[in-house]
């Protein structure tokens, strides 16, 4: 009994432990069961879900319990019947694993690719019970597959249809694969060259194919994202032709650059463009020369080297062509382009080698002197420049003569910005050129001090001009025959209000260039006028008073016209006392569009006057063709005229051509009772002088008018007792 009932006892003990054991293995799989984060499912004969892990409910956004006994192709499918391609159905007829993908799409309209293998479970009997299906998603994978898909059609279809050459280089062997557009953009036949990189780069420029070397080797350690490179590659012809290559390396797992693949496209049309671009952006059109933008990017390097080396000079030469204005407006545009072609021709003929000429537009040019031992080299390179200059010019046959003043800064002054240094030669220029022409001056430091003072001029004048500093002195104009005063010359003179009066000579110039003489010129016509109908009241005489009034060349344009007319009528003064005193260079240098002007001024009866005669460089029969009623004999010829009467001769023969032109001479300056003597014994009509009064302001005019003529009778008489 005993043994009997330890015998159950051990039974039941091994009954519950292999219960123990099922359960545990069963708790084990349904562990393992669910951990699998694939969709899973079982299947049984009759196609119903026996079981399916959470990856699978989640894809079929269902609870794992609600798919438990759900036939698959109606629950899942939502069929009557099985699909035709049921890989459940295969593997049953199989009897073996079977695989596929399959795309499906989510309740929300998601597509995803699944890979599904099944695997068939036996009974004892060797029949399929079961069918395990389990599913991994490929969407990435599929996605990946079908862009490269896209792609390499792309790439064929392109590199069939690419004007590119296209190239491949398998960066382990080293063989690189050159399309046949390729090669034939070197002017190469299909088997004209082997597989080697070395055929691509020892065809390179040399200056470029470190450059390219740098940006391949750039882009295959990482630095670049793209390989992007520009360079000249000889052609079979024997030319160089500009391509742009691009492309990308392929990295292994490891990322190592395994290949390296992309395109080569000629670009040597836009480079040529490019550079015809850069070419006019640096350069002048018509000589061709460097222009302002690219001298002053060779100064500023000429200066960087100077601090670099010490020993370094350089000089800055600033030119402007004398006259060049006169040779313009006189034989045309055209033959003044000829000649800045011809002079800068002469310009560079003249240079060294490295040196620098560039046109500034006009008739400026600047030349940068490199690289100097002395400074005598750079003068006797001017010397040359001037000499070859002096040579005259054949344009369409007809000979012409030009010079250029030239202004010399040496960088040894010590200025570092190539502004300045361009200032100072400019400066220096400024003044070869009041020196006269065909001249050169070296830029010093009181040429600076002397051109910051104009400058400060320039800038009260301006004020002068918004608020009227001026003032009017008159000079008396006699008769030599009765001593009277018959005219007063208006002569400007500017009140500053720090430095007194000014004198004319040292503002006009300034007030010409300016173009602030308009203004003023407008002003002393006026004031003038006016003070001459005061005097014409306050002193009546026939005929009656003139006033002269100095013009500018600036002022000679057609709207002086209708100034002169307005004025007339303002002040009600006759036209025939109105005097305009110019100078002859004003009618020569612009002889067409002043002819016209002087006759409408004529036609007015305004009395015109050669102020200054024998100074300028104009013939008297030419000036003959010109409405001129008197001419006044400039003072330096008259202060010639010595005591004994030596230095007559120029005096005399003015006058004598003069009178037989019909015209009255006034002498200008007249000092001493010497000259009035010799100058009435040449029977000038007219003096002006010291001798006789300075320009006096309009009191003290009144008080040399209330005293009546002068008595030249008794002076002579006595002067020729002597
Ligand atoms: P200009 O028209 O030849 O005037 C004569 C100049 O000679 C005056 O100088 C006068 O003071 C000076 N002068 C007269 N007699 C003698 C003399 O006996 N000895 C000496 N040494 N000098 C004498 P100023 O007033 O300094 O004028 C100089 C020049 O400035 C004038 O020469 C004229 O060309 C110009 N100017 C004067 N006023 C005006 C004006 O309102 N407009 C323009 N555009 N120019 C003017
Ligand atoms: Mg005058
Ligand atoms: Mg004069």
């Amino acid at each position: 009994m005993n043994e009997g009932h330890e015998k159950i006892q051990e039974e039941t003990t091994e009954s519950r432990q292999a219960v123990t054991d099922l359960i545990n293995s069963v708790k084990f799989l349904n562990t393992i069961f669910d951990s699998i984060r694939d969709p899973f499912c079982v299947f049984d004969r009759n196609y119903n879900i026996v079981r399916a892990n959470e990856a699978y409910a989640d894809m079929k956004k269902m609870r794992v319990q609600d798919l438990r006994g759900k036939k698959c192709y109606k629950f899942l499918h939502d069929r009557n019947d099985l699909c035709e391609d049921c890989i459940v159905e295969k593997s049953f007829r199989s009897k073996d694993s079977c695989a596929g993908e399959k795309l499906i799409t989510l309740k929300n309209g998601w597509k995803i690719w699944f890979e599904v293998h099944t695997y068939p479970l036996f009974t004892e009997q060797g029949l399929v019970s079961y069918i395990i299906v389990y599913m991994r998603d490929i969407t990435d994978r599929k996605l990946a597959e079908e862009a490269l898909r896209e792609s390499t059609e792309r790439y064929v279809l392109s590199a069939r249809g690419a004007n590119d050459g296209l190239w491949d280089w398998d960066i382990q062997s080293n063989v690189i694969y050159y399309s046949p557009k390729w090669k034939s953009m070197l002017g190469l036949d299909e088997d004209g060259i082997t597989d080697s990189p070395d055929e691509w780069l020892k065809r390179v420029h040399p200056d470029d194919r470190v450059q390219l070397k740098k940006e391949i080797s750039s882009h295959i350690d990482g630095h670049t994202s793209n390989f992007r490179s520009e360079y000249r590659i000889l052609h079979k012809d024997g030319s160089f032709r500009w391509m742009l290559s691009r492309g990308v390396v392929i990295r292994n797992s490891s990322l190592r650059a395994c290949r390296m693949a992309g395109a080569m496209m000629d670009i040597t049309e836009w480079k040529q463009a490019e550079e015809q671009l850069l070419f006019d952006a640096l350069h002048d059109s018509l000589t061709g020369l460097p222009n302002r933008v690219l001298f002053m990017d060779r100064l500023k390097h000429a200066i960087k080297r100077e601090k670099r080396q010490g020993e370094y000079m350089f000089a800055v030469l600033f030119l402007d062509m004398d006259r060049f204005k006169v040779f313009n407006d006189s034989l045309g545009h055209t033959s003044g382009d000829q000649l800045l072609v011809a002079v800068s021709q002469r310009l560079q003929d003249s240079l060294r080698p490295g040196d620098t000429v560039a046109r500034f537009g006009g008739d400026e040019f600047a030349i940068l002197l490199e690289d100097l031992k002395y400074r005598e080299e750079a003068l006797a390179i001017i010397e040359r420049i001037q000499e070859k200059l002096s040579l005259s010019f054949n344009l369409s046959g007809q000979e012409v003569f030009t010079s250029v003043s030239i202004g010399i800064a040496f960088s040894t002054t010590g200025y570092d910005q190539p502004e300045h240094l361009l200032r100072n030669a400019d400066i220096a220029m400024y003044q070869a050129k009041s020196n006269g022409s065909a001249r050169c001056e070296i830029f010093d430091a009181r040429m600076y001090a002397s051109a910051v003072a104009r400058l400060q001029l320039e800038t009260d004048l301006r004020q002068a001009v918004k608020q009227n500093e001026f003032v009017l002195h008159y000079q008396p104009i006699v008769s030599m025959q009765s001593g009277r005063i018959t005219g007063l010359e208006a002569l400007v003179r500017w009140q500053h209000p720090v430095r007194g009066l000014i004198h004319p000579k040292e503002f006009i110039p300034i007030a010409e260039e300016t173009g602030l003489i308009t203004g003023l010129g407008e002003w002393v016509l006026q004031e003038a006028c006016r003070q001459l109908k005061i005097w014409h009241r306050q002193f009546p005489s026939t005929p009656p008073l003139t006033i002269s009034v100095n013009i500018s060349s600036k002022q000679l344009l057609p709207n002086l016209l209708e100034l002169i007319k307005r004025l007339l009528q303002e002040t009600a003064i006759e036209p025939d006392r109105l005097i305009l005193e110019i100078t002859e260079s004003m009618i020569m240098e612009n002889a067409e569009l002043v002819a016209p002007l002087l006759l409408q001024l004529k036609d007015l009866d305004i009395k015109l006057y050669i102020d200054d005669f024998g100074t300028g460089y104009s013939s008297l029969s030419y000036l003959h063709h010109f409405p001129v009623d008197v001419l006044k004999i400039d003072r330096s010829f008259v202060a010639r005229v010595g005591d004994s009467g030596e230095n007559l001769e120029i005096v005399r023969a003015i006058a004598t051509l003069a009178h037989s032109l019909d015209m009255d001479v006034i002498a200008e300056g007249v000092e001493t009772e010497n000259q009035l003597v010799q100058l009435k014994a040449m029977e000038c009509e007219y003096v002006q002088g010291f001798f006789f009064s300075e320009p006096l302001d309009n009191k003290r005019i009144v008080n040399l008018l209330l005293q009546g003529n002068f008595d030249l009778e008794t002076r002579l008489a006595h002067s020729s007792n002597f």
